[in-house]
């Protein structure tokens, strides 16, 4: 699933590319993916602007001018690609292999600009979606995530206010709730926790107070290495050589169950359980 990595990697991608852009017109071929009927939501579309792209932890904020945001969630599978005219195109959210001509049968909601590019929204579960929503639901929506990790505001006071909120949780628990840290999922919450030191595992309320401070210094670290390297599954379409996203060989834990920990002096062999249902990876030895 792409988490706040991916989707702020095509988020700086999409804005040097689509910023200014006018919608000409746009294809659903999916109705539960769009949160209006059909005809409604192109109708509004239609003819509007790009103002900016922003992003509220795993969802992506088209601004248009006029009173309307569209708000993206990529989910499990959702994978955006935007086609220019000329040039190469850019994608981002869940590397869908063999991806070859577009639009394919993934392809499930379809942008036009007035320019002739295209944006595609593909998901091979269709479990992703596109809100069309005025100013007031974008502000609510904007209100139900919980503090935002690259923001200037993600102090360590907030944040450790987020974290003892619930103390007999697994610290890898509240990592991934949006309402507390937005954006988190899988991936991110156990490379953070390896590079705290700290095991998934870990009820919040034992957690001394330096590790605590690590694991807030940990998550924009962690964080924006994956952005420089453009997440762990973006630009897969680009990339004929069928290689994915950058992120990968700098996994610490992630999908790396059975290897040897990559900490330097620490011998220890990276293990993976299950915890809550979610597969979950660090390395016995050096994560306390
Ligand atoms: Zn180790």
């Amino acid at each position: 699933m792409p988490e706040l990595p991916e989707v702020e990697t095509i988020r700086r991608e999409l804005v040097q590319k689509i910023k200014g852009k006018t919608i000409k017109d746009v294809e659903i071929k999916v109705f539960k993916m769009v949160n209006l009927p059909v005809f409604e939501f192109s109708k509004k579309v239609k003819k509007t602007k790009i103002k900016g792209i922003y992003r509220r932890a795993k969802v992506l904020i088209i601004d248009l001018y006029g009173p309307y945001f569209l708000l993206f969630h990529l989910k499990m599978t959702g994978q955006l690609v935007f086609v220019p005219k000329k040039g190469q195109a850019i994608s981002g959210g869940h590397p869908i292999k063999n991806i070859g001509q577009l639009p394919n049968k993934f392809s499930h909601i379809i942008f036009t600009f007035t320019d002739g590019s295209k944006l595609y929204f593909n998901d091979i579960r269709k479990f992703g979606w596109i809100k069309l929503v005025e100013d007031s639901i974008y502000l609510l929506v904007r209100n139900e995530f919980g503090l935002e990790p690259l923001a200037k505001d993600f102090e360590y006071e907030r944040f450790k206010a987020a974290f003892n909120h619930f103390p007999n949780r697994k610290v890898k628990q509240v990592l991934i709730d949006q309402t507390l840290i937005a954006g988190l999922g899988n991936i991110y919450a156990d490379e953070i926790c390896f590079c705290a030191g700290v095991k998934p595992t870990r009820v919040v309320k034992t957690l001394k107070a330096a590790e605590m401070k690590k694991i807030h210094k940990c998550i924009p670290q962690v964080l924006n290495f994956a952005i420089l390297k453009k997440g762990t599954s973006a630009d897969n379409y680009v990339r004929t050589d069928g290689s994915q996203g950058g992120m990968i060989p700098y996994l610490k834990v992630y999908g790396r169950e059975g290897q040897k920990c990559k900490r330097k002096n620490c011998q220890g062999i990276i293990k993976k359980i299950r915890l809550n249902g979610r597969g979950t990876h660090f390395c016995d030895r050096c994560q306390k």
